[in-house]
């Protein structure tokens, strides 16, 4: 009916998105794609054009042209490649349309390079039938590049958002079409070789220490089972440990403040003082209401990127780089162009002053590589995995500087590493190694008394659990609240060795979760669980609710460990201290 609609209003061409076609299809999906195409082909005169991105069609391609459709888009950023399964398999007569510039990211196009690549296609396909575009749809780039006016301007020669971009996709076919803009191209082929060789990416002491990273550096000195016997030594903790993911209330009286800090109203010095007196506060209420693993509250943060890519070096910062997260949010990722250099301790003097209030343990808060790298605009000029294990030296050292300032639990957040799953399986392996390895490589520089956390939200853990665990973190905290434990099923097969916190406040709620409810999934936990490895502890950061909401919810949360541990107190063999919580 739409497409007869377009029709009728004059629609020459329709483009219909099928990213799908990238992905590992059963048959049914398959015989679905011949049975729609056929009734869509035949419902209007209209021209289809069969978008796809994110990957390449593989064994899809012959499906692709199997189809009653006019055009077919193919993403050659992401799978330059393919175009050679193209040539096999669509025909020749038909539309083919090259995604040369990446609609992903910012960087400016390699235009000689893109140029080859629709220099394969005139030569192939019929010249009149070859058209060039971006990658992918542009809601993924930034607007304008222009409106930038505090880039570093060497930085800035290097980037395209979303206007330079189309602005290259018509040089390109302009240049096809035998109107080369030399002087155009010859700007950017200056630019993409300075950017190959300046001295702002290129940090030969980063390169050099990459180099010498050796397995061991990735594994703690002992197997989980003797350090968290050392770490329990040092710790005395109750069965049932309660903490909290690290953010707590980012009030309007704290955003405030940062705002008029930030425009200068609020001279640092006072913002200091405010900060620590909230911190102060958040670490007295949680020692009242008996948590026992503390957190400073994250109150100095903005965002748990951003807070770190200022503090790197290799980051720089765009006034109104914003893309979509998710429905209506917008986010404004940092970007990654460099090697990366930690300059100076980003987060010690914050859990350092945290710790000296208190005699209970202060985790230390960290986010994690795979989590800084998925959130970011990422250098193209080097694997991502590279990119990763150099935010990982970096992060490893913040560790070790955390654990010299006497913090005995360090929390490594990585709510992000399932979102960089490839989208075929066959190529999920590969990636799933080196995230877990640059975690390690963050984690491991640690002694064994060291405890290390993280924490994963929104996560599916099924089809990853393996790769979870090899994490090796000492505890993780995950989101389960929310599916009723369900989450925990994966666990039923799968024995996960180490120390775990399944969420059981739901804070994406403002509802206050109450005593009894709490310590039902708890107990829930524990059917899949030991009771020894189970943590307390809510399914992610409370920085998004209100103080009247989670004063109640954490009193609740440690009466639910409360009730847990003197239900299991009379099972508790060996550890008095432990079983008498
Ligand atoms: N430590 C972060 C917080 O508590 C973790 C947030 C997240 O998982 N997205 O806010
Ligand atoms: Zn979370």
């Amino acid at each position: 009916e739409v497409l007869k609609q377009l029709e009728k209003a004059g629609a020459e061409w329709v483009q219909i998105d099928e990213p799908c076609l990238v992905l590992d299809l059963p048959e049914c999906a398959q015989k679905a794609y011949a049975l729609a195409y056929e009734r869509l082909g035949a419902a209007s005169n209209l021209k289809i054009l069969l978008a796809t991105y994110f990957g390449d069609l593989r064994e899809n391609m012959k499906l692709a042209a199997s189809l009653p459709v006019d055009g077919l888009h193919l993403d050659l950023v992401r799978a330059p490649q393919q175009w050679e399964d193209a040539k096999k398999y669509w025909p020749k007569d038909r539309y083919i349309s090259f995604g040369v510039v990446d609609g992903r990211n910012i960087w400016k196009a390699d235009l000689e390079k893109a140029l080859g690549l629709m220099q394969h296609a005139v030569a192939w396909w019929q010249p009149e039938k070859v058209m060039v575009a971006p990658s992918c749809s542009l809601l993924h780039s930034p607007v304008d590049l222009d409106d930038e006016d505090k880039l570093d301007t060497e930085i800035k020669n290097w980037m395209a958002f979303a206007k330079q971009k189309l602005r290259e996709v018509s040089l390109l076919a302009s240049a096809i079409a035998g109107q080369k803009d030399e002087a155009a191209f010859t700007e950017n082929r200056k630019a993409i070789a300075a950017r190959k060789t300046s001295a702002k990416i290129h940090n030969p002491w980063v390169k050099e220490r990459l180099g010498a990273v050796t397995k061991e550096m990735a594994k703690r000195a002992s197997p989980f089972e003797s350090r968290i016997a050392r770490q329990q030594a040092l710790l005395g903790l109750p069965l049932f440990p309660t903490t909290t993911i690290g953010s707590l209330p980012q009030t309007q009286e704290i955003r405030q403040a940062r705002a008029k800090n930030k425009s200068g109203e609020l001279p640092d010095a006072d913002y200091d003082a405010f900060l620590k007196q909230k911190t102060a506060e958040a670490v007295r209420w949680q020692e009242e209401v008996g948590i026992d693993v503390l957190v400073h509250g994250e109150f100095e943060r903005n965002d748990m990127v951003e807070y770190f890519g200022e503090q790197l070096g290799g980051f720089t910062f765009t006034k109104n780089g914003w893309v979509q997260s998710y429905g209506s949010r917008g986010v404004k990722p940092p970007v990654i162009f460099g090697d990366i250099t930690r300059p100076e301790p980003m987060t010690i003097a914050w859990s350092a002053y945290a710790q000296s209030l208190t005699d209970k343990p202060m985790k230390g808060m960290l986010t994690g590589p795979v989590t800084i790298l998925q959130w970011s605009f990422v250098r193209d000029d080097q694997p991502r995995s590279e990119t990763c294990r150099q935010i990982a030296l970096a992060i490893r050292d913040e560790v070790k500087d955390l654990e010299s300032a006497g913090i005995r639990v360090i929390q490594i957040d990585e709510p992000a590493v399932r979102e960089g799953l490839p989208l075929r399986k066959a190529d999920h392996k590969a990636y799933l190694n080196w995230a877990v390895e640059s975690f390690r490589l963050s984690a491991s520089g640690v002694a064994d008394e060291t405890q290390i956390h993280t924490h994963m939200c929104y996560c599916d853990f099924n089809n990853i659990i393996d790769s979870i665990a090899a994490l090796d973190a000492d505890v993780i905290s995950i989101e389960t609240s929310r599916s009723d434990m369900e989450l925990l099923d994966a666990f039923k097969a799968f024995k996960y060795p180490n120390h775990i916190g399944p969420g059981v406040y739901d804070i994406h709620s403002p509802r206050v979760p109450t005593v009894d409810e709490m310590a039902d999934l708890l107990e829930k936990a524990c059917k899949v669980l030991k009771p020894a490895q189970v943590w307390v502890n809510p399914d992610c950061g409370l920085k998004t609710r209100g103080w009247e909401e989670v004063r109640p919810a954490l009193i609740h949360m440690v009466a639910a460990a409360r009730k847990l541990r003197e239900k299991c107190a009379g099972e508790a063999t060996g550890n008095g201290k432990r079983a008498a919580g």
